[in-house]
């Protein structure tokens, strides 16, 4: 299994403290930015999609935010992911 072509330069591994205090966060990189979830993951449908500046920093590839913060500076087509990507 190779990595996600865009983990070098994805802004949600290098968010914030909230996820270096995230176990869970970092569950997501296993499964997701290096595992077979990969074609999964909300962010890159999102930057994919609409472009990058869409996608939040505390995004997690699962669509939701990281433990303790916020989406009100959210895109209304990246809260809504269901709705927006089909
Ligand atoms: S969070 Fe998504 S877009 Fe970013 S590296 Fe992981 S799988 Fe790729």
């Amino acid at each position: 299994m190779t990595e996600c072509e865009k983990l070098a330069n994805c802004s949600f591994v290098s968010c914030c403290d909230a996820y270096e205090r995230s176990t869970a966060a970092k569950g997501f990189v296993s499964m997701y930015c290096k595992g077979n979830r990969m074609n999964d993951c909300v962010r890159k449908k999102l930057s994919n999609t609409f472009g990058k500046d869409v996608v939040p920093k505390n995004m997690m590839p699962n669509g939701s935010p990281l433990p303790g913060t916020q989406t009100d500076d959210w895109d209304e087509r990246a809260l809504h992911f269901r709705r927006y990507l089909g």
